[in-house]
């Protein structure tokens, strides 16, 4: 929701404005220049500027709105707001604020919030709150005002040379502008969760390289577009790094682990993975591995197992989602966008034994697996296949 003559977007950041002075220009540079990607993948007509501790997106009055959800959905934007840019007059901006009431104000309660960050100005912000607050009472008809928690807020932001007024404060992803951090491999299986854990790993920094397992007659052709079309989505949010899918032949090794494995066989299946996800990621220079596991989920993630299974590398195994519930995990996949295309039915084979190990030791473990798995797993990520998106 915008006032009316609204062409431009005021963005905030968060974790980045607790940096040093150095690390912060350098990362809101980053984060300027993969919102220009992400408008420019959308086709909106707009320009990124660095401003103070903010960005300024100018694009027009019709890309206004779409401009604004592209900048909240760009890693590290704490929120977005479609603003009317104003000379910093304060009768120029009552009457902006008066006017946005009149078009928006529709009963309920209301506020109005200033922001003042320079001081040259012969008001302050108590002042312009104060009048603000009667050019909107005397705009409308019976108006109600509620400081606490108003139903809608009128907001003035002033700098020293253009104020913005604004209604709507749009919550981004918050986190770190993407490619802040270090480069690491995520497995995706495209089903709700591995989406999930690889958007949160994003959302700190971290470019991802997506590892898909083809697991032969345990997986399929919808298995395989569930993780695609997931990938794809997630692209959506990166459209200036590489995210093509690395898909890589799993086929042999599902059939032996459900020859050869019995109670211990998915622990044995996520120590091959690992494997592959570390070969990997040392080709592609990238320095943990991150899975879409959480305490407990299945009975291969028992907190005991996880701690077994995750001797299989000397790499790092980040598990963002080690601690939440499904019904969140849910929510979150609605939000980035990837929960239709994780529930497309894969209808492939069950590997998971029937009664599976949830009490492992390591040595459980490594007896269980089949022999040579690992050398299958180095030969399985030799043979990576690259897929477009
Ligand atoms: P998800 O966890 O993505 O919803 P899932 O529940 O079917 O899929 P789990 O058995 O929970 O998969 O697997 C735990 C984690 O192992 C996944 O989150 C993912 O990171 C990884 N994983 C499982 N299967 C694959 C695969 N075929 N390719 C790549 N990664 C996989
Ligand atoms: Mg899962």
């Amino acid at each position: 929701m915008h006032p009316s003559g609204a062409d431009t977007v005021l963005v905030r950041h968060g974790d980045v404005g607790v940096k040093s002075r150095k690390v912060q220009t350098e990362m809101e540079r980053r984060l300027r220049d993969n919102m220009a990607a992400i408008l420019e993948d959308r086709d909106i007509d707009a320009e990124v500027e660095r401003r103070w501790s903010r960005l300024l997106v100018h694009t027009d009055e019709q890309s206004v709105e779409e401009a604004t959800t592209a900048a909240a959905d760009t890693f590290g934007v704490q929120s977005a707001s479609p603003v009317v840019v104003v000379s910093p007059e304060q009768e120029l901006i009552e009457e902006t604020l008066a006017d946005a009431a009149q078009e928006h104000y529709d009963g309920g309660t209301f506020a109005v919030r200033a922001r003042r960050a320079s001081k040259d100005h012969p008001f302050t912000s108590a002042e312009l709150e104060r009048k603000g607050g009667t050019a909107v009472w005397e705009a409308v008809e019976n108006p109600e005002v509620d400081l606490d928690d108003p139903d809608i807020t009128f907001s003035v932001e002033v700098r020293e040379t253009e104020a913005f007024v604004f209604i709507e404060k749009r919550d981004g992803p918050g986190g770190l502008p993407l490619g802040t951090q270090t480069k690491l491999v995520s497995l995706v299986s495209g089903g709700i969760d591995s989406p999930v854990s690889t958007w949160e790993v994003m959302k700190r920094g971290s470019p991802v390289i997506p590892v898909y397992l083809e697991l032969g007659d345990y997986g399929g052709a919808d298995h395989e577009a569930r993780a695609i079309e997931t990938v794809r989505k997630l692209k959506k949010y990166a459209p200036n790094h590489d995210m093509r899918v690395r898909k890589v032949p799993a086929g042999e090794a599902m059939n032996r682990l459900a020859d050869e494995v019995g109670p211990a066989r998915m622990l044995s299946f996520r120590r091959f993975m690992y494997r592959v996800a570390e070969h990997i990621a040392r080709e592609e220079s990238a320095h943990g591995i991150v899975t879409g596991e959480a305490i407990g989920q299945k009975s291969s993630q028992t907190a005991r197992n996880l701690g077994v299974v995750s001797a299989a590398t000397t790499m790092p195994i980040h598990r963002p989602l080690l601690t939440m519930d499904k019904s969140d995990i849910v929510a979150c996949a609605r939000k980035i966008d990837t929960y239709t295309d994780s529930t497309i039915p894969a209808g492939c084979n069950r590997i998971a034994p029937d009664y599976p190990e949830t009490n492992a030791t390591l040595e459980i473990a490594q007896n269980a697996d089949p022999d040579g798995i690992f050398e299958l797993a180095e030969e399985a990520a030799e043979n990576v296949e690259l897929v477009e998106l």
